[in-house]
């Protein structure tokens, strides 16, 4: 393959899938500066007219659903059946969500002002211009063009930078927004290594990124430079906690979702699972027996099979690496514990008992099929290892007592806390997807990311126009020291201000 394309191959059979050209920096430049003309016509249509394009996108997509499920499978290694529901049904319904919604959101917004009652102000929402976004290969279709979707409802113009892992399922995307409807050069997709997604910073004016914390730091460093907005979504190390009164059958089955689902590649994946003593034998009687099930394989072969491989041989490493540093520290394999040989990046679904606090597995992202048990005593030593990660993107509580639960999910830092269920807040577009601590900044989904795709700008006016001038104007002396004074003193300070509580309206 020639240094300036990249080469795309199974993770299932390390068959040649295709190729995409490496962009450079000029190349990038070039993008970036159609993106901007298109945007211009763009920004100019009305809401209503950008939300009927983006309605047309989602009907292509959905009448393409076949096609766009089966390159992911081939590209990306996940079951159709997950394709179709963690990407293809969850994009749709953002959409469905957003175009449905934006009038709401984007309406303008008045400021109801609390003290200086002869003027008013109200917020409103004007694009930011071009929002690049830079995606992962775990949700390749998904992650980058949901931002994509809401980028051009605000007005914006797009450019991607897909994974070098899945580049062609963007490729199919770009088709399919101009198949929609959207200016041609609206949404742009340039292929490569990290240096085309450090060009792309270069260019626009707000990064939506998606990936580990190691490029999300240095993508915010950049963004920094430029003083520009950027959005990071980074890495997560969810715990679960299986208190003693969870209900067993429910939480076997969430655990084993949670944490084989997309061969364990899924941000939010269960990474750490913290049982209460006392259900952990009655716990692994039903969760045992349904990892032993998963057998992984190519996905495209045989539609049964429920778990493909891993990505990427760098992927498949990692997981390799932790799991031998837990069992060489003490951790037994209940199931599974080995990579698979073969072409392609397969490794065994894995159980871990005998889990301490020192190993590797529990402390750095795993990204892969293993679900590492720790046991505790008690809620509260529970919390605290839930607590003790550097990262805090989703976690989970499994219990069948809601005010319990719900009293230690608001404990747990973690951007969205679940309670017996998990992963699935991805899938409800309304709710705010973002993590604390070093799982990232900012939200996708939610309201708030429509609006923090647009500059929010604020006007501020006088309800009497005929006054002459304003108290704090010049000229400046005595008079005007001493009335704003009395003023701090009179309707600012304590007493009289709970009698003028009426005042704010
Ligand atoms: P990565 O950080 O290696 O790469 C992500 C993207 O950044 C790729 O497109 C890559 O080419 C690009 N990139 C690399 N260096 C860059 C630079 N200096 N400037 C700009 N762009 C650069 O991550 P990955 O391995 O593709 O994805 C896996 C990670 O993503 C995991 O940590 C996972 O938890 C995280 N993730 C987070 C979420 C979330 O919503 N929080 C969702 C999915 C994945």
């Amino acid at each position: 393959m020639p240094d300036d394309r990249i080469e795309i191959c199974s993770p299932a059979t390390g068959e040649t899938l295709g190729s995409v050209p490496i962009a450079t920096r000029e190349d990038v430049a070039e993008a970036a500066a159609k993106a901007r003309v298109a945007q211009v016509e763009w920004s100019q249509r009305s809401l209503a007219e950008r939300c009927t394009v983006l309605t047309q996108v989602k009907n292509v997509i959905i009448d393409r659903t076949d096609e766009i499920c089966d390159l992911l499978s081939k590209e990306q290694g996940k079951p159709r059946v997950e394709a179709m529901v963690h990407e293809v049904a969850n994009l749709v319904d953002l959409i469905h969500y957003f175009t449905g919604e934006a009038d709401r959101i984007l309406a303008p917004e008045p400021i109801p002002l609390h003290l200086l009652k002869h003027r008013a102000s109200y917020l409103h929402w004007k694009p930011r211009g071009i929002i690049g976004v830079i995606g992962p290969w775990n949700f390749p279709f998904n992650i980058c063009n949901g931002p994509v979707v809401v980028a051009l409802l605000a007005g914006n113009g797009a450019v991607v930078k897909p994974s070098e892992f899945t580049p062609l399922i963007q490729e199919l995307a770009r088709e399919i927004f101009i198949q929609g409807g959207v200016p041609e050069d609206l949404v742009q997709v340039v292929h490569g290594y990290g240096e085309t997604g450090a060009a792309v910073i270069d260019h626009v004016d707000m990064v939506e990124f998606t990936g580990s914390v190691a490029t999300g730091r240095k993508v915010a460093a950049q963004c920094g430079e430029r003083l520009i907005p950027c959005v990071t979504e980074l890495g997560g190390k969810a715990p679960a906690l299986v208190l003693d009164d969870a209900n067993l059958a429910r939480t076997a089955g969430g655990l084993a979702w949670g944490g084989f689902a997309n061969c364990g590649q899924v941000c939010a994946s269960v990474e750490r699972v913290l049982v209460h003593r006392s259900v952990l034998p009655g716990l692994l009687e039903l969760l045992v027996p349904k990892v032993a099930a998963l057998k992984p394989g190519d996905t495209q072969a045989d539609a049964s099979i429920q778990i493909g491989p891993l990505n990427n041989r760098r992927q498949r490493d990692i997981v390799q690496a932790l799991v031998e540093d837990a069992v060489s520290k003490g951790a037994n394999a209940l199931v599974g514990g080995n990579a698979i040989d073969g072409p392609g990046h397969f490794f065994e679904p894995t159980i871990l008992v005998d889990v301490t606090p020192d190993m590797d597995i529990v402390n750095k992202e795993t990204f892969g099929p293993v679900l590492p048990i720790m046991v505790f005593d008690d809620d509260e030593a529970m919390i605290q290892e839930a607590n003790r990660s550097h990262l805090g993107l989703l976690a989970y509580v499994f219990s069948t007592n809601a005010t319990r639960a719900q009293g230690i999910a608001e404990r747990i830092e973690a951007g969205t806390v679940m309670i017996n269920d998990v992963l699935a807040t991805h899938g409800m577009p309304e709710t705010p997807w973002g993590g604390v601590k070093a799982s990232g900044v900012g939200h996708t989904h939610g309201d708030d990311s429509l609006r923090h795709m647009c500059q929010q700008r604020h006007v501020n006016y006088g309800r009497l126009p005929s006054l002459r001038s304003e108290p704090y104007w010049y000229p400046y002396g005595p008079k005007l020291y001493g009335g704003f004074k009395r003023m701090i003193g009179l309707i600012l300070g304590t007493g009289l201000r709970n009698r003028l509580r009426w005042f704010r309206g």
